[in-house]
């Protein structure tokens, strides 16, 4: 039987240790507060709101929206991203990405203060991630991956991993955290030669490609661990991951669901991130 692995039953266990966090830090007198920065209002984007304002306020965490008109300049951004990145109250801050093409990242990547960027957009962050140094923030859906395999017992030290895609957002960061626990790591992308057989030797096969159910039954045996992390819209105009569920499901040893996989999990990480930093800010 195909173990399902779904991302409401790592919340749940994430949920414990995060409210005793959270009640420990009020009773210092912090208010742990996240100020998420969205420019224009890309659906996808609104979705992630809603679902982290719900999460994170059902914890007790503060959230302050900062939203902006999809035409905002980049001097007048600018000046609001680092107000609020200098503001004392403010613990953490998310910012959707991609930007609007007049807004230059880079400028921001190098202005916000590490200890408060909980997705990992610093090269400071990077290089933690990279250098297996966990006082930094990993992005959150790599890190989401990780509570999953680790909720559910997945044993990392010498396995065989499969990491599809190699964006700075999730394949490469993911794929130093798994080095991290000792994992055999490849990373596939758009250029990789046969990628059904590659990830039919892995033992685990993470895909985080962006293209719906690329993952089909040739790429994994009874044997495969598989988690998706894409979010895509199939044909029908459903949601739907990178895996062909219908089709991978029955015949693999564990799966994580789209929706109600690594997706559910990710507002966890983002609160447990706005925790850390409330606890950086109160030892400065
Ligand atoms: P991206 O487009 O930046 O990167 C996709 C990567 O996949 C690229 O490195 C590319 O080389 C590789 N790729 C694309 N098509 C491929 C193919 N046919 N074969 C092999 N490799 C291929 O995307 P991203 O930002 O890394 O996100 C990846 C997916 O994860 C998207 O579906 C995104 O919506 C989803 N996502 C989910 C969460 C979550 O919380 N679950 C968060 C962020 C992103």
């Amino acid at each position: 039987m195909t173990i399902i692995m779904k991302g409401a039953a790592v919340a749940t266990a994430m949920k414990g240790p995060l409210t005793a966090a959270l009640d420990g830090l009020r009773r210092q007198g912090v208010v742990p507060t996240l100020a998420i920065i969205r420019v224009g209002a890309r659906p996808d984007d609104l979705a992630y709101e809603r679902n982290a304002l719900k999460k994170l306020e059902g914890l007790g965490i503060k959230c302050r929206v900062a939203a902006y008109p999809e035409g905002i300049s980049q001097p007048e951004f600018g000046g609001e991203f680092s107000a609020i990145n200098a503001d004392p109250t403010v613990h953490g801050i998310l910012l959707f990405r991609p930007l609007p093409r007049q807004l230059d990242e880079t400028e921001l990547k190098l202005v916000i203060n590490p200890l408060k960027d909980l997705d990992c957009m610093s090269p400071i962050n990077s290089a933690k991630v990279f250098s297996g140094d966990a006082t930094g923030f990993a992005p959150c859906t790599p890190e989401a991956v990780m509570e999953t395999l680790n909720h559910y017992g997945i044993a990392l030290s010498g396995k065989r991993v499969t990491v599809i895609g190699r964006s700075m957002v999730v394949g490469k960061p993911l794929a130093m955290l798994l080095v991290k626990e000792n994992a055999t790591v490849t990373i596939c992308h758009t250029r990789t030669k046969n990628l059904a057989g590659i990830c039919r030797q892995a033992e685990i096969v993470i895909a985080a490609a962006g293209k719906a159910k690329l993952i089909t039954a040739d790429f994994v045996s009874s044997d495969s661990i598989v988690v998706d992390v894409g979010i895509n819209v199939d044909v029908a105009g459903n949601l739907c991951g990178d895996v062909d569920y219908e089709q991978v499901a029955p015949v693999v040893s564990s799966i994580t669901p789209v929706p109600g996989g690594v997706g559910a999990v990710t507002a966890f990480v983002l609160a447990k991130h706005v925790v850390r930093a409330a606890r950086y800010a109160s030892e400065v």
